[in-house]
């Protein structure tokens, strides 16, 4: 079957077209730009770019694919989480597509969406398989046992995510919106054990209570004060090696937890998805530690890990192909939807 995926949690405005699980098209039309002088995205501009992308991103990725928009046999739109209003204008878009159509609606999780999209690239997900989930709102290990319908949370930050722990670094060193990007290019040049930065959650102590769990805030609190204390001393800061340190700060903490949890579980594959599994160094690392301990690891290609309406798409397809039951054409647009919640 041939489905159309609509993503507009944040603010990428994402088409998707997917036969099966091949990948027709992924064209993405986003808003980054207009976010970037405010240092983050703002929700009604966000909303106010959707409206204006939506339809010619549809358009184009119809073109692109070579088919029409009644070849579509199904319609997968991202219900949740996210910004409500921008997740409004795909919600919406999808249920005027789907009833115009006359074709099943299916109102997906924006988080299964990023562990799903990776059957497009290396094929169908094992089952059960253990998934580090990544992002801009989000850091969590996941035990999926079906993508379609059941994903238990094994831990999750207790406060920012890792992609958040990017960007606010990133500003602080003075990099662009969003940073995680520039911290990545940026940490190339750089030494990453010049400065030994915290592991969040990793004493003997908060293992106990939070063996699974993440915290990125004092990780970023710890490179606001070595950042400080260089400036008072005037001495200028070495960007690079701020950059490189953190970044395996991070990297360390997702990777270790990650590899635990697959073998507390006996779990042999793991999947890592979400903007952050984007990094370079959080790709090298994770092959590298899980070959030593015989996990598998997979992780879509850079682009297929930020937000895109293909991932959308993936698991609309696996809807399908199920035979999960479509959504309801009163869908709801669920900003705070739970990860364990996988279709509406
Ligand atoms: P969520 O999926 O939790 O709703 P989101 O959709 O806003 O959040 P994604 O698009 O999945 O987020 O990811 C965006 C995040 O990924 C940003 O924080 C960005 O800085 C980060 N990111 C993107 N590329 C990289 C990279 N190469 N290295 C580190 N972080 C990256
Ligand atoms: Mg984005
Ligand atoms: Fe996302």
């Amino acid at each position: 079957p041939l489905v159309l995926g609509i993503e507009t949690s944040c603010d990428e405005t994402g088409v998707g077209l997917v036969r099966g699980r091949t990948l027709l098209v992924d064209a993405v039309a986003s808003s980054v730009e207009e976010h970037a002088r405010f240092g983050g995205v703002v929700p009604e501009v966000a909303s106010r770019a959707h409206l204006e992308a939506m339809v010619p991103t549809i358009e184009r990725a119809c073109e692109q694919a070579g088919v029409r928009l009644h070849d579509v046999d199904a319609v997968a739109v991202t219900s949740g989480p996210g910004l409500a209003g921008a997740l409004l204008v795909g919600v919406a878009s999808a249920k005027a597509l789907a009833l115009g159509l006359g074709k099943p609606l299916y109102g997906v999780n924006h988080l299964a969406a990023h562990v799903a999209v990776d059957e497009l690239e290396h094929g169908p997900l094992p089952e059960p398989c253990l998934a580090l989930l990544v992002s801009g709102g989000h850091s969590s290990l996941l035990r999926v046992l079906d993508v379609t319908d059941t994903v238990e949370p094994l831990g999750a930050t207790i406060d920012d995510a890792a992609g958040e722990a990017f960007d606010k670094v990133a500003r602080l060193l003075g990099l662009p919106f969003p940073g995680g990007p520039h911290i990545d290019r940026v940490a190339r040049e750089g030494d990453q054990v010049a400065i030994d930065f915290p592991r969040g959650l990793t004493s003997r102590r908060d293992l106990e209570r939070h063996r699974f769990d993440f915290s990125f805030s004092g990780l970023k609190t710890a490179v606001a004060r070595w950042v400080e204390a260089r400036e008072c001393a005037g001495e200028p800061v070495p960007v690079a090696d701020v950059a490189a340190s953190f970044q395996e700060a991070v990297c360390d903490v997702l990777v270790r937890k990650a590899l635990d949890a697959a073998q507390q579980d006996g779990i042999e594959d793991l999947l890592i998805g979400g903007g952050v599994a984007a990094n370079s160094r959080l790709r090298a690392m994770a092959e590298e530690r899980a070959a030593r301990v015989g996990v598998r690891v997979r992780v879509p290609r850079p682009g297929l890990c930020t937000d895109n309406g293909a991932m959308v798409a993936a698991l609309g397809s696996s809807m399908v192909s199920r035979g999960r039951t479509p959504s309801a054409l009163d869908l709801p647009a669920d900003s705070s939807m739970p990860v364990t919640r996988v279709l509406v």
